[in-house]
């Protein structure tokens, strides 16, 4: 460590001004990782507020709190943007095995499931392994049936083992072509525990009710069909608001030379109802939030503007295009987001090479990629459709599916250090990039 700072110290001879901003990204980082700011963050949110799906009476108030909360951390130019968007209303639910072995099942219906009649669809199970043995199915031979897939999802640290499984979660549409009268999901979870998971389905349609089993209460369906036939009693009473309305929520630390020249950073603030909310994603927008508020508390701002968006409806998408609409005439220089909980940032990418990145990252035990990045997150994905630069923190997701979209997303599952360890990531990177004249939109030398 001290070796590196001696480096560090050389460079400032040769050259003054860009040493300059890798000694105060180093400031930066130590001084982020005493900060409590994140951790305020997300114990206020997920206590103040608690879970934000769109359509409810707290996502509804979360638009003042963040108002509030950004002009108490200092920022300026905090203001809303509104877009439409439907909301799916979680109603009264639940699954039952019955027959000669009843039994209540753990199950969350999924995000814009159709509703079931009143009295609930009653119906043989038919259990598969794995998805691709449901596609595997004729037309016409699931017919009348109620589907359940029981596939497992696999642990890795850089969250692939979930963009594997959840397909099987926008499976309805398949299994009614194939006659099914609804769909069961083992929960896209890495976890044992019988806490569900819920999130989005959209299969092109048709569209039959659906909903997610526990972890074991898939397992245990899965057992019984194997000796006898199963019968589902599921019962959905979801709605759609049509005329909902979602919101951005947006605030800035002002660039002191070239103001106009945007780094936009953040989190999303909707989340799924079951749990409050805290990995996914107050942990995001705090990471960013405390980064962007440390940066601002300089004595000097860097040379470019840093917003901080905390995006509104990630979970039913939406915030991506309405963002990139909404600021396409602005020249965003680079954009980035934080939706992998809060657990250690071991790799970040950048378009291009950045002089001293390796230095500072170093410490933090966090390596620079050689390769730019191909994803930055969900909000970021319409301006970097639109050509915006984008810049990506790889967080270890090894444990973050044990909990997403479930009733232990709360802030017990947050690990302070780990929160820390996130936000000197991101103030030291996005300082550099701030207090940079790289334009990100060039090819990267070779
Ligand atoms: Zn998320």
């Amino acid at each position: 460590m001290f070796r590196k700072f001696a480096v560090l110290a050389v460079a400032a001879l040769a050259m003054p001004s860009f040493a300059g901003s890798v000694e105060t990204a180093a400031q930066l980082r130590d001084k982020a990782l005493t900060d409590t700011t994140a951790w305020n963050i997300v114990e206020t949110l997920t206590s103040e507020v608690g879970p934000r799906p769109i359509g409810s009476a707290s996502y509804a108030r979360s638009r003042d709190w963040a108002v509030a909360k950004l002009k108490a951390l200092g920022f300026t130019n905090v203001h809303v943007e509104t877009f439409p968007e439907p909301a799916w209303i979680r109603g009264a639910e639940s699954a039952e095995i019955v027959g000669a072995h009843p039994q209540k099942l753990a199950m969350l219906g999924l995000g814009f499931s159709v509703p079931t009649p009143k009295g609930g669809i009653e119906a043989p199970v038919v259990v598969f392994g794995s998805y691709a043995e449901m596609l595997a199915q004729p037309p016409g031979s699931l017919t009348g049936k109620i589907v359940l897939v029981n596939q497992p999802m696999t642990r890795t640290q850089d969250g692939t083992g979930y963009g594997s499984a959840v397909e099987a979660r926008n499976g309805d549409s398949e299994a009614a072509k194939r006659g099914a009268v609804a769909y069961l999901v083992r929960s896209i979870s890495t976890s044992t525990n019988r806490s569900p998971h819920t999130g989005w389905t959209g299969g092109p349609g048709p569209h039959i009710p659906c909903a997610a089993l526990g972890v074991p209460d898939a397992d245990m369906v899965a057992a019984l069909a194997r000796h006898e036939t199963v019968r589902i009693r599921l019962k959905l009473q979801s709605t759609v608001d049509q005329k909902a309305v979602a919101f951005d929520v947006s605030g800035e630390i002002k660039g002191r030379e070239k103001p106009d020249e945007i780094v936009v950073i953040g989190g999303h603030l909707d989340s799924w109802d079951p749990g409050t909310g805290a990995i996914d994603d107050a942990a995001g927008l705090a990471i960013t939030t405390a980064a962007a508020k440390l940066i601002g508390d300089l004595p000097a701002h860097p040379r470019r503007t840093i917003r901080v968006v905390w995006w509104g409806s990630e979970e039913n998408g939406g915030s991506s295009e309405a963002y990139a609409k909404a600021h396409a005439g602005e020249h965003i220089v680079i954009a980035g987001e934080s939706d992998l909980g809060a657990d250690h940032a071991y790799k970040v990418a950048l378009p291009q090479g950045m002089p001293g990145l390796d230095e500072v990252m170093a410490p933090l035990k966090t390596i620079v990629s050689p390769e730019p990045p191909h994803h930055g997150g969900s909000d970021i994905a319409g301006l970097q459709e639109a050509g915006v630069p984008i810049l990506a923190v790889s967080e270890d997701a090894s444990r973050y599916f044990d909990y997403h979209h479930s009733a232990d997303d709360t802030l017990a599952v947050v690990d302070p250090d780990g929160l820390k360890q996130n936000v000197a990531v991101w103030a030291s990177l996005v300082y550099l990039v701030a207090d940079s004249d790289i334009d990100f939109h060039k090819a990267p030398a070779k």
